[in-house]
C-alpha cells in the first residue's frame, strides 16, 4: 500500500453533518447510562418489583454479550489493525503473530495484578478484623473454630473468606469494564467519523452495542456487595467513553486517518490489551464463579439450562452485531 493511502486525511465538512453527530453522541451517552444504571436501580429501589429470574437471565446473556466482545468483536479488530499494511512491513509480514503476543501476556499481567490485589485487601483487611476482634469471646472462639471445618458447598461464614470473595468479584468486574469501556472508546470513535448513510446504521448498530453491554456490565455492578454510591459511580465510566470517542471523532474528523500507522498501532495494542483482560476475566472468573463456585451450590438442572440459553442468546446478539460495530 503507497503511503499516500496510508495517510488518507479525514473529511471535508460539506460531507460531514455535525449537527446529527452532536445528536448521536447524546444520544449514546443517554442509553450507555440508562442501560448500565437499569440492574443497580431496580435492584436498589424498593418500589420496583422484578423476579430474580430476570436477573438471573440479563446476568447470563450479559456473559455472553462479554465473551462476543472479546472474541468476535476486540480479538479480529486487534489482529486486522495491527497485519493492516499500512502498520509496516514488521507486523504485517514478518511477524503478523505479534497481537497474540501482546494479548497473551495482557492476559498474564491480568493474573498477576488481580493475585496482588486480592492478597493486599485481603491482608488488609483481615489486620483490622484481627484488631477488632482482638478479645473474642467463648461464642466467637466455638463460631471461628467451627469455620475451619467449613463445607466446600456451604456459605461462608468466615468473615475473612467473605472479604476475599468480595474483593475478587470487585477486582473481576472492574476488570471487565476496563475491557469494555475501551472498546466503546474505539466504537465512539468509528461513529463520531462516519458519514452519510453509513452514520444510521452505525448509530443502531452502537445504539444496540451500548445497550447489551450497558446491561451486562449494570447487572455484575449490582451484584456486587458494595454501596449503592459506588455502583452508581463505576456506572459512569462506560456511560461517558463511547460518547468520549465519539466527540474525539468529531474533533480530528478533518485531519483523522483511520490508516495512518500511529493510529493502526495504537488502537490495535490497546484492542490486544482489552482482549487479553476480557477473555481473562470471562473464563478465569466468570464462569468459574457462575457455574464453579467451590462456596456455593452448583445451578440445579433448570437454571443450568437456563443460564446456557441466556449465555447463548448473548453470544448470538453480539455476534450479529459485529458486522456493523
Ligand atoms: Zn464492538
Amino acid at each position: 500500500m503507497s503511503t499516500q493511502e496510508c495517510t488518507v486525511s479525514g473529511y471535508s465538512d460539506s460531507e460531514y453533518n455535525l449537527p446529527l453527530q452532536v445528536g448521536g453522541v447524546f444520544i449514546i451517552m443517554v442509553i450507555s447510562i440508562v442501560t448500565c444504571l437499569f440492574a443497580v436501580v431496580v435492584k436498589t429501589t424498593s418500589g420496583f418489583k422484578v423476579p430474580s429470574i430476570v436477573f438471573f437471565v440479563v446476568q447470563h446473556f450479559g456473559t455472553g454479550i462479554i465473551t462476543s466482545t472479546a472474541f468476535v468483536h476486540l480479538l479480529p479488530e486487534a489482529f486486522l489493525t495491527l497485519t493492516n499494511p499500512c502498520a509496516g512491513k514488521f507486523l504485517s509480514e514478518t511477524f503478523p503473530g505479534f497481537p497474540g503476543v501482546i494479548i497473551m501476556i495482557s492476559g498474564l499481567i491480568m493474573f498477576g495484578v488481580e493475585a496482588w490485589i486480592k492478597y493486599c485487601i485481603y491482608h488488609s483487611s483481615a489486620a483490622e478484623l484481627q484488631q477488632s476482634d482482638s478479645q473474642p469471646s467463648m461464642d466467637s472462639l466455638s463460631a471461628s473454630s467451627n469455620t475451619q471445618r467449613t463445607l466446600p458447598f456451604s456459605n461462608s461464614k468466615d468473615p475473612k473468606q467473605d472479604i476475599n470473595i468480595e474483593s475478587s468479584e470487585i477486582v473481576t468486574v472492574m476488570v471487565l469494564e476496563l475491557g469494555v469501556v475501551v472498546h466503546s472508546v474505539f466504537v465512539g470513535l468509528s461513529l463520531g467519523t462516519a458519514q452519510g448513510p453509513t452514520f444510521w446504521s452505525l448509530l443502531i448498530a452502537v445504539a444496540f452495542h451500548q445497550g447489551f453491554e450497558g446491561l451486562a456490565l449494570g447487572v455484575r455492578l449490582a451484584n456486587l456487595r458494595i454501596k449503592t454510591f459506588y455502583q452508581v459511580l463505576a456506572c459512569l465510566p462506560f456511560g461517558f467513553t463511547a460518547p468520549l470517542g465519539q466527540a474525539i471523532g468529531i474533533a480530528a474528523r478533518k485531519s483523522f486517518s483511520e490508516n495512518s500507522p500511529t493510529v493502526l498501532v495504537t488502537i490495535g495494542i490497546i484492542n490486544c490489551i482489552s482482549t487479553g483482560l476480557l477473555i481473562y476475566g470471562i473464563y478465569v472468573d466468570i464462569l468459574v464463579h457462575d457455574f464453579m463456585n467451590q462456596y456455593e451450590e452448583p445451578l440445579s438442572k433448570p437454571k443450568a439450562i437456563c443460564a446456557t440459553i441466556s449465555i447463548l442468546l448473548g453470544l448470538v446478539c453480539m455476534s450479529v452485531l459485529a458486522a456493523w460495530a
